[in-house]
């Protein structure tokens, strides 16, 4: 019997180190910096650079990669619990190697990438000498893939792509971008697309603009990039031809669950903000902390947490023991789905208990709302989830064969008065 929520000692210590190494090496540097994903800028490169060394060393770099890739295959219960640490800072993901869409991008590639595909895009990008973007979404609508019209037609040994795609994160940046485009019109449904790696210097990308999320994004990170005539080499597919909605699924499935052990530490650290306010605040003569509908928000947002965190890792560790997502997916889905929702509420609640403060950009509670939207967007809307979550779940029920519920009492308690009637007829006989 094993049903255990203790972590190793041995690797506690490594927990430890890395909470104390994130609180006073790589926080601060998300008040410093611009973004974490920028690896021309000299000030981020001199300051992230160093830290990120000293992960490797303490062998703690992508942890999310199987040693085959210079990770330690720690696995995603152990990733979790790194992850819910890493997820309070901006900067962590990425001073440990494992930020999104890079992780994901690595993932793909190390699953279908050709050994010269692994050489020139995904060796550099585990070494975070370059960083890529995922570019699937398109303007016309991103929860329903099968809209797209992003198209790849072979002329010769080369594809040319032509197409619109929307909210590519991070493409400004990226050395490369993989592109999700239609190859066989009259295939299957879900058997028209292929991805494609494409060089960001690849003439005819343009970003038509990048948007930025909510209001603390300056500079939009999140482009709306045009693909015209974009021609590259056949062997830039990556994965089968019309295999798109695989691989997409191998990136997306790790991706969810990343996302919301990450997520973890972002609630905590609101949850720790508004524990320290209602202690220190006092109005009509007493703490915040003392009124009722105060301890209530604690309640609630504390069980919240704590329902959710023990659903990611059940489901991290659901993960390790079966090594297939797809016998994990109803976990996935549900996780995805709770995690706006469980983000939201407790960032609300912190904001709400901070009075005026809280909405202002002096705390990061609004940003963190903003966020919580971005949780329930990015890898397809809550809904597309929720209809995952039930569609699976219903799979382990029947349909009655009568009129009235299998649990209908009359009928339940009729069979049980005939299951019984010997045995209670002869009790009765016995004692009369
Ligand atoms: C911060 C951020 C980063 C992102 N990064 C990337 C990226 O790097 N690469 C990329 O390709 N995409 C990215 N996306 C896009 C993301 O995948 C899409 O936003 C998402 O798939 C939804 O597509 P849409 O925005 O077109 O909304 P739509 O498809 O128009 O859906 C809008 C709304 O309709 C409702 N809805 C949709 N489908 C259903 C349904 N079946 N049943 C009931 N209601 C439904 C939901 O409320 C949904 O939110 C990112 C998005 C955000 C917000």
């Amino acid at each position: 019997m094993s049903w255990d929520f203790e972590t190793e000692p041995e690797f506690q210590k490594e927990l430890d180190w890395i909470d104390q190494f994130v609180r006073e090496e790589v926080e601060p540097l998300d008040y410093v910096l611009g973004h974490p994903y920028d690896v021309r800028d000299p000030k981020r490169n001199a300051l992230v650079r160093p830290l990120q060394a000293e992960v490797r060393k303490r062998k703690l770099w992508a942890c999310h990669l199987g040693p085959d890739l210079g990770g330690p295959g720690y696995g995603q219960v152990k990733l979790g619990l790194m992850n819910e640490i890493l997820g309070r800072s901006r900067f962590a993901p990425i001073v440990f190697g494992c930020q999104a869409p890079d992780s994901g991008n690595a993932e793909i590639l190390a699953h279908y990438g050709t050994p010269e595909q692994k050489k020139r895009f995904l060796q550099p990008l585990l070494d975070n000498e370059i960083v890529s973007a995922f570019s699937m979404t398109e303007p016309q609508g991103g929860a329903d893939p099968k809209v797209f019209t992003t198209k790849a037609e072979l002329r010769g040994d080369n594809w040319v792509i032509n197409g619109e795609k929307w909210f590519s994160s991070n493409a400004h940046l990226a050395s490369f971008l993989i592109v999700m485009a239609v190859t066989d019109p009259d295939a299957k449904e879900y058997n028209r697309m292929s991805m494609f790696i494409v060089p960001k210097e690849t003439p005819g990308v343009t970003i038509l603009r990048n948007m930025g999320v909510g209001t603390h994004e300056a500079e939009g990170s999140h482009a709306y990039i045009r693909y015209e005539d974009v021609t590259v080499p056949k062997d830039h597919m990556l994965g089968p031809r019309g295999g798109a909605f695989v691989v997409a699924q191998t990136r997306l499935g790790g991706g969810r669950i990343h996302h919301a052990m990450r997520t973890i530490g972002q609630v905590r650290k609101a949850f720790d903000m508004m524990c320290e306010r209602v202690l220190s605040r006092t109005t009509q003569g007493s703490r915040l902390a003392d009124k009722q509908m105060v301890q209530e928000k604690i309640a609630d947002s504390w069980m919240e947490i704590e329902q959710f965190r023990l659903l990611v890792l059940r489901t991290a560790w659901k993960i390790d023991r079966y090594k297939d997502y797809l016998k994990v997916r109803k976990d996935i889905a549900a996780v995805k789905a709770l995690m706006p929702k469980v983000f939201h509420d407790v960032a609300a609640r912190a904001l709400h208990l901070h009075g005026s403060l809280g909405a202002t950009g002096e705390m990061p509670f609004v940003e963190q709302v903003i966020q919580s939207f971005h949780m329930g967007l990015a890898d397809g809307p809550t809904e597309v989830h929720k209809i995952t979550l039930a569609r699976q779940v219903l799979r382990d029920y029947k349909a009655t064969t009568g009129l009235f519920p299998s649990q209908h009492i009359p009928a339940l308690r009729e069979a049980a008065i005939k299951k019984y009637a010997d045995r209670i007829e002869r009790e009765v006989r016995a004692q009369s």
